[in-house]
């Protein structure tokens, strides 16, 4: 009912930031006819001059190649989705200090779009939102249109679950999640996803079952690093490695499938893990239920970076060296591997505690902005990877990106007995052996001195 027959259906994007560009990208490259919609004028000015702000491996090529062949256009021009079949909307919730939505970015998009809205559109809403926004903001604002949800207008959620540097395969893979108004919203929303990706769907009955399945994930994947991060200092207290105690717990299949422990690192970041815990929280405080382990685990995974920068300090001081006037060189900025983004990113903590026990930093990352991380850390980043490490006491590898795997180490140009902090690298056994071998020392979080 609110999917027309037809042979190429027009989706219109709003809200072209990290999510929004994947999915609009991906979309144009299947062969439907996609605009975005973005109220950032300057996003638009800079694809329009060929340049794309995402590092995610291969988006920029899709963007370009879309834009390129008419499948894809980018628009601040709202009135634009007037004309599309589908009307995704992808535009950042985070979270206030209190953990409330921020709505002004959700309201903003509503409001302009409910002034194109056509009767036998389908909303999809793809933002992570508390539960009930979709009834209780989206729907609503929409219906300011004169318009009636779930009779003239189609209205769903389907929360986005990909993770960034392994986006756009995810969203070609991973199975869609579906809560609609009513069954016909939630059919439309199902039929679309399978045309638009040929994935799965897994249909759930309410708006707000899916709604709640997307904070689900991330509360248990930060709670579930939070524990991995507890358990390498404890592994730490007796010496033993936690990779071997992490790969061989993972071995029993528990539950419904294999509950894995994830792995610990320097902390957790990005715009949704540090947000999404905190919109469990609030929303069941709302309600008068006491949610305790999500803040637990914010609190122990906001605890790693500095943790992870006192174990250099620490084995520098231990090795005899002064930390002030030792050198530290951060390699990896971005909040995860492999993605260029800055946003909430642990790295920050980690660099701070480390110029703070006075030791002078540099930082080098091949993926993020040169200016905004200057802004960030207020160091600038180092143009190559031996500048940032010339004669450096210690390398902190803090993301551990794709070009990054392949360094060699016997080659850098760093002070004697450098040590070598892995925060997110998982350096094997033998890989350690060859650092030593190299003439450095290796720290890893929860690795113990017996590897
Ligand atoms: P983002 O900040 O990169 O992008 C949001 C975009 O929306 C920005 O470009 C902004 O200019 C635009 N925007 C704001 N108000 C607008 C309006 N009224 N009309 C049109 N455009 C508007 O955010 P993101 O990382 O892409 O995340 C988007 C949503 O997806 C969030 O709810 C987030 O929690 C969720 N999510 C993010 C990820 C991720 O890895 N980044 C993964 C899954 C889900």
């Amino acid at each position: 009912r609110f999917l027309p027959d037809k042979d190429q259906l027009r989706v219109a994007v709003i809200g072209f930031g990290y999510v929004g560009s994947c999915i609009a990208a991906t979309l144009a490259d299947r062969g439907f006819d996609v605009v975005g919609v973005d109220t950032d004028p300057r996003l638009v000015d800079e694809l329009a001059r060929g340049h794309c702000r995402f590092a995610e491996e291969g988006l920029a090529e899709l963007i370009f190649r879309g834009l390129a062949d008419g499948h894809l256009r980018v628009t601040t021009d709202i009135a634009e989705a007037g004309s599309a079949d589908v009307v995704l909307i992808s535009v950042g919730t985070p979270v206030r200090e209190d953990g409330s939505l921020a709505e002004e970015q959700l309201r903003g998009a509503c409001r302009a779009l409910s002034e194109h809205l056509r009767p036998g559109q389908l909303i999809v809403l793809k933002s992570t939102v508390p539960p009930g926004t979709t009834r209780g903001i989206v729907l609503p604002l929409l219906e300011e249109s004169g318009l009636s949800g779930g009779v003239d207008f189609g209205l769903a959620f389907t929360p986005e679950r990909l993770a960034e540097g392994t986006a756009l395969r995810e969203l070609r893979t991973f199975p869609i999640v579906a809560g609609g108004l009513g069954a016909d919203s939630e059919a439309a929303a199902e039929a679309f996803w399978q045309r638009a990706l040929g994935v799965e769907v897994i249909p759930r009955d309410s708006l707000e079952a899916a709604e709640i399945v997307k904070l689900a994930s991330n509360w248990w994947i930060d709670l579930n690093i939070a524990l991995a991060n507890e358990l390498a200092k404890f592994c730490a207290l007796y010496g033993v490695d936690v990779l071997d105690v992490i790969s061989a717990a993972n071995t029993i299949p528990k539950g419904a499938g294999n509950v894995n422990i994830l792995l610990p690192s320097v902390g957790v970041g990005g715009s949704c893990l540090t947000k999404d815990p905190w919109m469990v929280w609030r929303s069941a405080d709302r309600l008068g239920l006491q949610i305790r382990t999500a803040p637990a685990g914010r609190e122990v995974n906001a605890g790693m970076p500095e943790y992870t920068a006192q174990l250099a300090v620490d084995e520098l001081v231990r090795q005899g060296k002064n930390p002030t006037g030792s050198k530290v060189a951060v390699l990896g900025l971005a909040f995860k591997n492999d993605t260029g983004d800055l946003r909430a990113t642990p790295t920050v903590g980690a660099v701070k505690t480390l110029a703070k026990a006075g030791l002078t930093v540099s930082v080098y990352d091949p993926l993020v902005d040169a200016d905004a991380a200057e802004e960030l850390f207020g160091i600038r980043p180092s143009a190559t990877l031996e500048e940032a490490v010339r004669d450096a006491d210690c390398l902190a590898i803090l993301a551990l990106h794709r070009d990054f795997h392949d360094l060699d180490f016997a080659a850098l140009p760093v002070a004697e007995n450098c040590l070598v902090l892995d925060g997110r690298a998982y350096y094997p056994k033998e890989k350690i052996a060859e650092l030593r071998a190299a003439g450095y020392v290796y720290r890893g979080i929860g690795r113990g001195d017996a590897i």
